[in-house]
């Protein structure tokens, strides 16, 4: 006869003993040791667990649990999330034979809030432990920065010439999930540079051959999609969930915009830029340094900075710039080394010619300046085609110091 929800719940509980956390903490500080069975969700039990506990999830229970406890007189204590899964997961075992299974009340997070202490450490799977066996190797990077690098979620605008090799070089380092923002489809005049697409998906949109490489090589990346063009109707939307935004765009409406919205939202940009055979790198991050209006206030004249569609630009170069953007994405991540805040990388692939140039914030800058003037998004296209936008944006102070050399739009 069929039972209820409810009824399977009662009936576990008359078979299965229940004890509160503070109750099994007591049992571990007397020195017993049953095995501390989470039968949660991998995900949950990464965000943190019992010292020690075996992670079993309910799903793979009755499948594993004779390997993982061969021996049935083994005291065990379950827990889940709230008591309920664990409680029906006991019940299993005792059907199983194991007769020496209670269940924790109130589960992971009634220990937590009892304030008892817990592991956080991260489980993995053989083939994550190959995978990232050389990171593991790096005292900097560890299990615990591969972590760090598998929750992280990193933003790329664009899924072209830049965020090919970044998407590409952020996937294959684990970096968990990666957001892509492009409206776009792949051209055959893409090929020459943006190496995440392939000839046989000329017409297709780009996140979507993006997913496609980028799952076949990291299945651990998760790739968020957004097949739309960035505004300041949509830019709070899509980076909301981003902790990190890496600009690849390709035009100034949309860097302005990026760059304002980053500051409004507090979040770190990593910029970079090619035109032709040069191309360039900084961390805008705010608060730490200057953002890309302390540099460029203002646009230039509309027609002054042609596209690459106009301009041409040399392949292997957004690999290079896109490379350096990866790898301070990793760095921030990780809080490793020296990221380049206050500092824009430049190279000349022709002379081979590679400069540092330290940048400062502006004190007087529009967005993030002592005094800003702008405080919300504005119109970028009206911005950056020369008409003053209401606000006043379009009417920017003098530039104290010559920092860098013009702006450099292009990807
Ligand atoms: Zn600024």
């Amino acid at each position: 006869m069929a039972k209820t929800y409810k009824e399977i719940m009662a009936e576990a509980r008359t078979l299965v003993p229940e004890l509160a956390p503070a109750e099994v903490k007591q049992k571990l500080d007397r020195g017993e040791k049953p095995v501390l069975l989470d039968v949660r969700e991998k995900e949950e039990y990464r965000d943190g667990h019992l010292e020690g506990a075996l992670s079993l999830p309910r799903g793979f229970l009755e499948i594993r649990v004779e390997e993982a406890v061969p021996d049935h007189s083994t005291p065990i204590v379950a827990y889940c999330a709230g008591g309920t899964r664990s409680l029906i997961a006991a019940r299993t075992l005792r059907e199983m034979g194991y007769a020496n299974v209670i269940s924790m009340s109130g589960g992971f997070t009634g220990w937590k809030n009892a304030g008892l202490p817990f592991a956080t450490d991260r489980q993995w799977t053989q083939e994550q432990a190959t995978r990232y066996s050389r990171h593991f190797l790096l005292p900097e990077v560890g299990e615990a920065g591969q972590a760090k690098l598998l929750d992280a979620k990193v933003l790329l605008i664009g899924a072209g010439g830049l965020g090919s090799p970044t998407a590409f070089y952020l996937a294959a380092a684990g970096v968990g999930t990666i957001g892509l923002v492009d409206h776009d489809v792949v051209d055959l005049s893409n090929l020459q540079r943006q190496i995440l697409h392939t000839n046989d998906r000329i017409g297709m949109p780009k996140v979507d051959s993006a997913e496609l490489t980028l799952k076949a090589l990291n299945p651990d990346v998760k790739v968020v999609k957004f097949q739309e063009r960035l505004s300041a109707e949509n830019v709070r939307r899509i980076f909301e969930g981003f902790d990190i935004i890496v600009n690849g765009c390709d035009n100034f409406p949309t860097r302005y915009l990026v760059n304002d919205a980053c500051v409004f939202m507090n979040k770190p940009l990593v910029d970079g830029s090619i035109f032709q055979f040069e191309g360039q790198a900084s961390v805008f991050y705010p608060k730490k340094g200057p953002c890309y209006r302390c540099l460029f206030p203002e646009p230039p004249p509309p027609g002054a900075a042609p596209s690459c569609a106009e301009a041409g630009v040399l392949g292997v170069l957004p690999g290079l710039v896109g490379c350096v953007q990866a790898l301070e994405t990793i760095k921030l991540i990780l809080g490793a080394g020296k990221p380049l805040i206050g500092r824009m990388i430049q190279f000349d692939t022709m002379s081979m010619d590679v400069r540092i140039l330290k940048l400062r914030r502006d004190p007087n800058c529009v967005v993030c300046g002592d005094h800003p003037t702008v405080t919300d998004l504005i119109d970028y296209e009206g911005f950056c085609s020369g008409v003053p936008s209401s606000n006043g944006a379009g009417n920017g102070a003098d530039h104290p110091a010559e920092q860098s050399e013009s702006p450099r739009p292009h990807a």
